[in-house]
């Protein structure tokens, strides 16, 4: 795709060319792929099928510690099938630390970031499908700073790996637990980054040992709106829950609000939203920034009513989390409770979401979002 019939629209889809490309780990492979490199490299196909349980059931991808597999093959499998893909820098902790924002390095120094959260009835991780993003969305901080590079699936993969990590290990405060949900909330745009998000939310959904048997239903995948990805979803045949970043339902102001908009219309993107609903069965997402007397007008919400009303969707209401130097903000109160009541009106399914570790968010407005999104959407 080319953005040159609108110099305007500075949207970036191919990553920068990289210097080094990160090394291959066995999460970016289907399972037929492992054991087909396995053989390649003389280990016997079974083994592949053990490094999934090491990996993927007990969350260890050191196999220094691996006892069932013979010595000479530990050194082989790391280097060929488990190397080092991210790194923690720092984690930041908040409400008692139930909610934890880890940053990662990668092989290249980039950094990102995952956010995990424990609630009384599921433990989310919010993760990140590329380093900073390509959509220039001016409200969102991870937009303003333009796309580095696409992660991998065995980076993305590794995100939610060391979540059911911290869970099992018992990290959070209630004692251990399982990684519950899996919302691609975080830095990127997933459906720009469509082949390695793939790979892993079958690493994520697929039954152990091939995956992490996490339910499909139980992942989220959001989206600004790039229709040819969500096309591409419908044809998965896997129930994910989607997500569609509107944020206004007039195509004027989402123009600005989500440039992508030029290129996909409010109409366009709804009814691709229809089609994974139809295919799937499952009610979408539609979320939606309220700031303050840009989006938040009764008329809008009327707008946003009538266009939903119909259609098996629910609005999730996120109060704008301003980023360093914006001159938006959330709404008054008021106009977020009369945005809901319209809805409502409609009978349009609709939540708000107070923000889950607003502190530790800093420069950033999607974890707001996650916080969202991990509520169950039945
Ligand atoms: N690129 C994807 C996923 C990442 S962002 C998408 O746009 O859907 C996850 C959610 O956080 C999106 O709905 C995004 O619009 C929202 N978001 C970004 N910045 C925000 C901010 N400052 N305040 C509130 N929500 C924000």
């Amino acid at each position: 795709m080319s953005n040159e019939a609108n110099p305007e629209l500075k949207l970036v889809f191919d990553e920068p060319k990289q210097k080094v490309k990160p090394p291959k780990h066995f999460a970016d492979l289907s399972p037929e792929e492992r054991k087909a490199l396995a053989l390649e490299l003389g280990i016997p196909a079974f083994r592949a099928k053990q490094m999934a349980v090491h990996f993927f059931t007990h969350f260890n991808d050191d196999p220094e510690s691996w006892s069932d597999i013979p010595k000479e093959l530990r050194e082989t499998m790391a280097k060929e099938f488990t190397p080092k893909l991210i790194t923690l820098v720092r984690s930041i902790t908040c409400d008692g630390g139930k909610t934890r924002k880890d940053l990662w390095k990668l092989h290249d120094g980039v950094l990102v970031e995952s956010v995990l959260m424990r609630y009384t009835d599921r433990t989310t991780v919010c993760i990140s499908s590329q380093a900073g993003c390509g959509m220039n969305c001016p409200f969102c901080a991870t937009g303003q700073a333009g796309l580095t590079r696409n992660l991998t699936a065995g980076e993305i993969t590794a995100q939610v790996v060391a979540a059911a990590k911290a869970c099992a290990s018992g990290e959070l405060p209630g004692g251990p637990t399982r990684l519950s949900n899996v919302v691609f909330m975080g830095m990127g745009e997933p459906m720009a980054n469509y082949n390695a998000i793939m790979r892993s939310v079958r690493n994520i959904t697929s039954p152990q040992p091939d995956g992490l048997g996490i339910g499909a239903r139980s992942v989220t995948v959001s989206t600004v709106g790039l229709v040819n990805g969500i096309e591409k979803l419908t044809k998965e045949n896997l129930p994910v829950t989607l997500a569609v970043s509107l944020h206004t339902p007039d195509d004027e102001l989402r123009d600005t609000l989500v440039p992508i908009n030029s290129r996909w219309k409010v109409r366009e993107v709804l009814e691709a939203a229809d089609k994974y609903e139809a295919a799937t069965g499952r009610r979408y997402s539609i979320e939606y920034a309220l700031i303050r007397d840009i989006n938040d007008q009764a008329w809008r919400a009327d707008l946003l009513g009538r266009l939903l009303r119909n259609r098996n969707a629910h609005v999730n209401l996120i109060p704008l989390n301003p980023t360093p130097g914006s001159k938006w903000t959330a709404s008054r109160p008021h106009d977020e409770a009369e945005f809901v009541r319209i809805l409502e009106g409609y009978g349009v399914a609709v939540t708000v979401r107070d923000t889950r570790g607003r502190e530790i968010d800093g420069a950033c407005g999607q974890l707001a979002a996650a916080e969202i999104a991990s509520t169950p959407a039945e």
